[in-house]
């Protein structure tokens, strides 16, 4: 059987649509061998996903996704093979649980001024107990026709520098690869070419990300041409980055990005799976 591996995705126990237990039979579906749950700041769904994924015969990759703030910028590392009940890194993202809930308050507020109003009750209803996030925030601004898609809500409300923006300090780049290295695992730079740098800034981010013990970046996400590949496979080579590969999978809703949909690893590149 080929392997296919996908190391990024997300569950009701941050902002995507399927439990972990239909994440977990939707990449069975879709001939995924190896899979990581990689929930923003959360690993709650991971002990569902380890189970479903043990009756599917699913080599599970206990994962998160952690916000971090690098020079008044926000990046988000991907941890994985961690050991989920790592208590330091337990405790250590309970504080990042604690800013997502103080700024959804605030990005409710904001909102209320620009005349939207019940944003918190909706998000945390939606959430069902899991990390609210901006993409919370935008399902409930399409679902009552304040706009008309959701890149719309990032464009006028929730993106950065817009009107319902909130910015918050995240971890420390340091710490967070820090709480990874100490939980088992490998830390990774989710979807690099989204940050939107110059190369200068790209190439001090990589220097420090490094520096502080990360390993691997992703090379391959959901929606990939092959121009970015080519982009990320050349950051992985200069900084001598482990390749990683994820869909960044949210909800059977959006068309375009699926599990296990993505393009092949080019050859010349160390697969991060290489070294759990
Ligand atoms: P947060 O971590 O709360 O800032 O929210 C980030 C999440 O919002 C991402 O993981 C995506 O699910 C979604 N998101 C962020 N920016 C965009 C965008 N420009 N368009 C669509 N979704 C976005
Ligand atoms: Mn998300
Ligand atoms: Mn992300
Ligand atoms: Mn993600």
């Amino acid at each position: 059987m080929t392997e296919k591996y996908d190391l990024h995705c997300h569950s009701t126990a941050s902002d995507g649509s399927l439990s972990p237990t239909e994440v977990i039979e939707r990449a069975q579906q879709q001939g995924v061998t190896s899979l990581a749950l990689t929930d923003h700041d959360t690993i709650n769904g991971q002990a569902e996903a380890a189970e479903a994924a043990r009756k599917n015969n699913i080599n599970f990759i206990p994962g998160i996704e952690i916000s971090t703030t690098w020079e008044n910028k926000c990046f988000h590392i991907v941890g994985l093979n961690i050991d989920p009940e790592n208590q330091a890194l337990v405790s250590n993202i309970s504080k990042l649980q604690e800013l997502r809930t103080e700024r959804a308050k605030k990005i409710a507020h904001k909102l209320e001024k620009r005349r939207v109003p019940n944003a918190y009750e909706a998000v945390v209803k939606m959430a069902k107990g899991g990390m609210i996030t901006r993409a919370h925030f935008a399902n409930f601004l399409l679902e009552n026709n304040y706009v008309t898609t959701n890149q719309q809500a990032f464009d006028r409300y929730l993106g950065k520098g817009k009107t319902a923006f909130v910015s918050t300090v995240w971890a420390d780049l340091d710490e967070t690869v820090g709480w990874i290295n100490q939980a088992g695992g490998t830390a990774v730079v989710a979807h690099p070419l989204r940050y939107k740098l110059t190369a200068s800034w790209m190439r001090r981010f990589l220097s420090a990300f490094k520096e502080v013990g990360g390993q691997g970046i992703e090379v391959i996400t959901g929606r990939s041409s092959a121009e970015e590949i080519r982009r990320s496979l050349t950051f992985a080579n200069q900084y001598q980055l482990s390749a990683s590969v994820g869909s960044d999978f949210h909800t059977p809703a959006n068309p375009w990005v699926e599990l296990g949909r993505l393009a092949p690893l080019p050859e010349n590149i160390q697969p991060v799976w290489e070294l759990f």
